[in-house]
């Protein structure tokens, strides 16, 4: 059969715009000019870019489509674990686009920008109140580049203390980003294994750290959505030998206004605005990842910082202890704006709340789901919690089928295959902005796609049918990727 747009319902399919496109049509009029053509000059005379000629109608469309095709957690339930897909309150997109603050040039000088620079310094006091940390830079454009900053300080208090260290102790529950950031630093990561309770041991840190090791990276909630109950010990240990505690606080979803960071031990935390302060993210657009430090660290943050003294706020390069410039301007504006906005607007109380509501709601599809699906840390976890396949694979179905099954029941399936110490892992964060009812029905259809392991696994082999695409051959597309459609 021929296909027409329409194969999948309303939702359309449509060929590449270079398919689309016709030769002289165009997206725009004018009115015809009323002076003589000239030629352009002879370097730029020939062939433009090979882009489509396409009708402003086929151009709207397009993207449109490509929004539609697009899951969002403004379409639906978005249960990502480690992402806190949360739906994020329009008001702070809102107040992200005024045009004081969108169309601000970086390069402005401060005497044009005063209200830029006081929301900075106000962002700046609000973060170290909610986390407990003395002094905070908003430079790092992800959590990743906050982890590097952290490394790079451990690496500067370290040659300030007269001994450079050269190795980093990170758990095998923390954030994969960790080891990587330690590394890009020159770090040697040093794993340790998590115990029993699926957090670390004071003792097998212990065992671990010595006069060459800089510090600790522990992602807190962990990887496996739990607290590190031990984090003090830990800390104690590290510190007791000269080391540094690096806090991953990109899971500050789950422990806003309930755990003072700096009182449990942490030197050095990053936070990711685009997962706990409402930034849209998913599509790889821009983030955010403010570290916040103890008031000895301070010197080493990044420049320029925002300074205010008799009225006026400025930047100021004037460190000379600090790690240096991160990236090209001050941070990213609008996940700054989007944050300032939903923590004013939440204030303390209820962003205590949300965080409450975000454990609630991860406990409560923990427990209804347990026996259904393999638990393997049964305890009370925090913002999310892991499960794995191990029943299912009695049935000859994986977590891989279980997730593209959850497609065709409408829903984005969770984080799978990590963390990597749970075998077979479905890691999965509801967040605190989805109602009971939502919940419940993924639950539901959580508990008929175990009941279709049992009775007929090959509907889960065979899974997605209901979407756009059928199960993609991930090897293939990685191994030969056909890039033109
Ligand atoms: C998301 C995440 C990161 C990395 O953050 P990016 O902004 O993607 O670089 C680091 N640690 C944890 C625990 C995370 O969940």
């Amino acid at each position: 059969m021929k296909e027409f747009p329409g194969a999948g319902g309303l939702i359309l399919n449509e060929p590449l715009l270079w398919e689309q496109g016709r030769r002289g049509r165009s997206g725009y009029s004018l009115p015809r000019p009323d002076v003589a053509r000239a030629e352009p000059p002879a370097e730029l005379a020939g062939e433009g870019p090979d882009f489509p000629d396409l009708s402003e109608a086929e151009v709207v469309r397009h993207y449109i489509r490509l929004s539609q095709w697009n899951f969002s957690v403004d379409a639906g339930f978005y249960p990502l674990g480690s992402c806190t897909m949360k739906y994020n309150p329009k008001t702070n997109e809102r107040q992200a686009s005024r045009p004081g603050f969108a169309g601000a040039h970086p390069l402005l000088p401060a005497a044009l920008c005063q209200g830029a620079l006081e929301l900075m310094a106000a962002l700046e006091c609000l973060l170290a109140e909610i986390t407990g940390m003395d002094a905070v830079t908003l430079q790092p454009a992800a959590g990743a580049q906050g982890e590097l900053a952290g490394m790079l300080i451990f690496h500067a208090y370290h040659r300030q203390q007269g001994r450079p260290r050269s190795k980093i102790i990170v758990p095998d529950t923390a954030h994969g980003t960790n080891p990587a950031s330690a590394a890009l630093c020159g770090y040697t990561a040093v794993p340790v294994a998590s115990n029993e309770r699926g957090v670390i041991s004071p003792e097998a840190v212990a065992s671990v750290m010595d006069a060459e090791t800089a510090g600790i990276m522990v992602t807190n909630p962990n990887t496996l959505g739990l607290f590190e109950e031990n984090i003090r010990a830990v800390a104690e240990i590290v510190h007791g030998r000269g080391g540094l505690v690096y806090g991953d606080g990109a899971n500050m979803n789950a422990v806003l206004g309930q755990v003072h960071m700096g009182e449990i031990g942490v030197d050095v935390l990053h936070l990711n605005l685009h997962k706990t302060f409402s930034t849209p993210h998913g599509g790889g657009g821009p983030g955010a990842g403010p570290v916040c430090v103890r008031r000895r660290l301070e010197p080493f943050l990044p420049v320029p910082r925002v300074r205010y003294a008799d009225g006026v706020y400025t930047f100021s390069d004037d460190y000379p202890l600090s790690i240096g410039k991160l990236q090209a301007f001050w941070g990213n504006m609008g996940n700054l704006v989007r944050a300032y906005s939903y923590i004013l607007s939440l204030g303390a109380a209820n962003l205590k709340r949300a965080s409450q509501l975000a454990v609630l709601a991860a406990n409560y599809i923990k427990e209804r789901l347990k026996g259904v699906y393999h638990l393997p840390y049964d305890r009370p976890c925090m913002h999310e919690c892991v499960f794995s396949d191990k029943l299912q694979q009695a049935h000859r179905v994986s977590t891989l089928d279980i997730a593209k099954r959850l497609m065709d029941y409408g829903y984005h399936p969770p984080t799978i295959y990590f963390p990597l110490v749970v075998p077979g892992a479905i890691m999965i964060e509801p967040t605190e902005t989805e109602s009971k009812e939502t919940i419940d029905r993924f639950i539901e259809a959580m508990q008929a796609i175990a009941a279709e392991a049992e009775q007929s696994p090959d509907t889960l082999h065979q899974a997605p049918t209901r979407c756009r695409r059928r199960r993609l051959d991930e090897t293939a597309a990685a191994r030969k990727p056909r890039l033109t459609g």
